[in-house]
């Protein structure tokens, strides 16, 4: 009766939480009430268990890897933390069916379909961590009848699937793993460039499918209920993200999307040359606009810009009465709501930034448009080149801009490899250099005056 009625508490704490984190402003009280619901789901699971000294041990590890990474790990190197947390979310429901079905656990189907979706969450997460990494090129893989050899290991597992559980032959279930395993490798590798954030979404959604698995298999509702909101919210997030990027999860999951195209823009790019300036021609033309658009991108947060960005926006709008606007691309940066979570901790008014679709019409109406280590949101070759792996997703219309500085370093390709024909445009302007040290040299030059 009390393990119910703290699950239940456990699992009000985790809805609530999970409401709370849709916007801004609740989201630390959603952080916190997921963290209260996660205490009080431990607390009453250390009632059932036998062996309190081990179960301990385990929970103290485990917390400490996960204090040394929350502590440690930067926020753009986030998305691949996730990955790996969602490979280990599958690794366990994979370790768990293993122990149930050993252990002579009658309940089939509950481990064989907790072990099928752990295992692909498992070793999928693991490629998505090394392409995140840099471990392994973040190209798509490609090679000949890929496409069928994972249709193939598709049937298998489901066949293998069917077999064990008619039959109960644990051996068949050792197959099971390692196909599913092999599977998952399989469906992430050619999956590269742009539809990286889909892919963490999808495998988000799994792990939570996974613990349901597991959950119905060793009769623990709360699982059932924590790995459904898992999976559902994983679902819906990888949802809203193909449909921001124009595609469907299908061809997401086939995979080949990011493909590296050195096609019309890159022939472009050897041609041309790209005109620079420097952070007070910069200050100079953004003093005398009457609306500046800013679109930050994962460089933003590689140079922790943010701080000096919202400074530079303030001198504008307060010294020189310019209407200052950030416009935000579904998935700038490396994670769902990465430039919003920073522009939020450097103190921007949450009604200074708009999403893609309530700002694109505004660029043509800007007398500049400052993308500070943005790229790929930007490159129009998603809208004009079908050859290009971009192609089909919505991007920030900056081009449309009287004046468009890019603040980075080179010319250099972002995530999708992809080359920005921009940075070549009649209207382009790159300032090279840091994004914070550009922003800040920008700033003294407006507050010199
Ligand atoms: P991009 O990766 O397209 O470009 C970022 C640019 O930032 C680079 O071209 C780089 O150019 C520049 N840069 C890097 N460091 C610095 C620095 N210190 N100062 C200034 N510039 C810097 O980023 P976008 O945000 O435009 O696009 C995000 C991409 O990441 C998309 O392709 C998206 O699909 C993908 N992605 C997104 C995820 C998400 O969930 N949001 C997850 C995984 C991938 P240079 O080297 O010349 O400085």
């Amino acid at each position: 009766m009390l393990i119910s009625l703290s699950y239940l508490l456990a699992a009000s704490f985790f809805i609530v939480s999970v409401r709370s984190l849709s916007s801004p402003k609740t989201a630390r009280r959603g952080n916190l009430l997921g963290m209260l619901g996660m205490l009080i789901a431990i607390a009453a699971t250390m009632l059932l268990v036998n062996d309190v000294l081990y179960t301990s041990l385990a929970i103290l590890l485990g917390a400490a890897v996960g204090i040394f990474f929350a502590l440690k790990v930067k926020m753009t190197s986030l998305p691949q933390m996730i990955a790996a947390f969602n490979g280990l979310g599958g690794l366990s429901a994979v370790l768990i069916a293993l122990a149930e079905i050993i252990g002579g656990s009658q309940a089939l189907l509950d481990n064989a379909v907790g072990l099928i979706i752990g295992a692909v969450a498992f070793s999928g997460s693991m490629i998505a961590f090394a392409k995140l990494q840099g471990l392994m090129s973040a190209r798509a893989v490609v090679f000949p009848l890929q496409q069928f050899l994972n249709l193939i290991l598709g049937l298998a597992s489901v066949a293998l699937c069917g077999f064990f559980v008619f039959s109960g032959n644990t051996e068949l279930f050792y197959w099971l793993a390692a196909i599913t395993i092999l599977l998952g490798f399989l469906l992430i590798l050619p999956i590269g460039g742009a539809d990286m954030p889909v892919v963490i979404s999808v495998l988000n959604s799994y792990s939570g499918w996974a613990a349901v698995g597991i959950g119905f298999s060793i009769g623990n509702t709360l699982l059932i209920i924590i790995g459904a909101l898992v999976g559902a919210s994983g679902a819906i997030l990888s949802y809203i993200m193909v449909k921001a990027m124009n595609r469907s999860l299908l061809s997401v999951m086939l995979g080949g999307f990011g493909l590296e195209n050195k096609s019309a823009a890159a022939a472009a790019g050897e041609a041309k040359t790209a005109k620079s300036g420097s952070p007070q021609d910069a200050a100079f033309i953004m003093e005398n606009a009457n609306k500046v658009i800013i679109v930050p991108g994962y460089g933003m947060a590689v140079a922790q810009a943010q701080h000096v960005l919202r400074e530079m926006a303030d001198d504008l709008h307060r010294l020189y009465g310019v209407e200052v606007k950030y416009a935000i691309h579904p998935v700038a940066g490396r994670m769902p709501g990465h430039m919003n979570v920073l522009l939020a901790e450097a103190g921007v008014p949450y009604e200074d930034v708009f999403e893609l679709e309530d700002i694109n019409r505004e660029f043509a109406t800007a007398d500049v448009a400052y993308v500070i280590g943005a790229n790929d949101v930007t490159n129009p070759l998603a809208k004009t080149d079908p050859a290009s792996p971009l192609y089909g997703m919505p991007v920030l219309d900056v081009e449309k801009a009287k004046t468009v500085f890019f603040v980075k370093r080179s010319l250099n390709t972002g995530y999708s490899g992809v080359e920005n024909p921009l940075f070549f445009a009649d209207n382009t302007i790159m300032l090279y250099g840091d994004a914070k040290h550009v922003t800040e040299e920008i700033v003294s030059a407006l507050e010199e005056k």
